[in-house]
């Protein structure tokens, strides 16, 4: 772990575009050179369960040892109080692996149609594995808490943004501009606790 610093590139393992750009505007600056996975070829990821953390030290460990270079993964999802917590870790999934993010939103909404404002709490979660050639593993996560609308609001980001209101804020993930998403996204908290567990393991 002392030399993952060390690398020349580090791997974004993921096959999500708005993950991707997200995490290569969060990580500059302080990862050496970041590929996608476009950049190194085919790697199959592993199919994913409903665990957090084991599904990005999956994605992970599979990106490492089949590039041989550090591999950072993203396992993150929505979970919605009145829902018990759905979709959660399956929230890629919710609505079927063919859907589109606009149908997932969509029966998002149609769910929570009959649960009044005041119970439409919900929250983003991030948990990040980052993972060396040798094996060795940081699993970091973050959260962002808010509330869910009734109608979609906005056009940038990805997912379920156009739904979600950050706690404190006026206008939907999906109204905020990047920088304005990653100063406060589950994302972003994930990255600052991936930051201080590298420094503490490089020290
Ligand atoms: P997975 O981590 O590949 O299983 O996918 C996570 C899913 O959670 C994404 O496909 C989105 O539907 C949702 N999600 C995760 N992070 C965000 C976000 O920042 N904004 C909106 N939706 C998100």
């Amino acid at each position: 772990m002392k030399d993952s610093h060390r690398a020349t590139s580090w791997v974004v393992a993921t096959g999500n575009a708005g993950k991707l750009s997200e995490l290569r505007r969060l990580l500059a600056g302080f990862a050496p050179r970041l590929l996608g996975l476009a950049d190194v070829g085919p790697v199959a990821l592993p199919p994913e369960g409903d665990e957090y953390a084991a599904n990005a030290l999956a994605k992970a460990r599979a990106v490492a040892a089949a590039t041989n270079l550090p591999a950072v993964a993203d396992d993150s999802g929505l979970e919605v109080d009145a829902l018990g917590g759905r979709p959660g870790a399956a929230s890629a999934r919710y609505g079927g692996a063919e859907a589109s993010d606009a149908e997932r939103v969509a029966r998002l909404l149609r769910e929570l149609a009959d649960v009044p404002d005041a119970r439409r709490t919900a929250r983003f979660v991030c948990v990040l594995a980052f993972v060396t050639p040798e094996g060795d593993a940081i699993v970091v996560r973050g959260t962002c808490e808010g509330r869910i609308l009734r109608a979609p609001q906005g056009a940038a980001g990805f997912g379920y943004d156009p739904v979600f209101v950050p706690h404190g804020a006026a206008s939907s993930m999906a109204q905020l501009s990047p920088d304005e998403k990653n100063a406060i996204s589950h994302r972003a908290m994930a990255i600052a606790a991936l930051r201080s567990a590298l420094a503490r393991a490089a020290s």
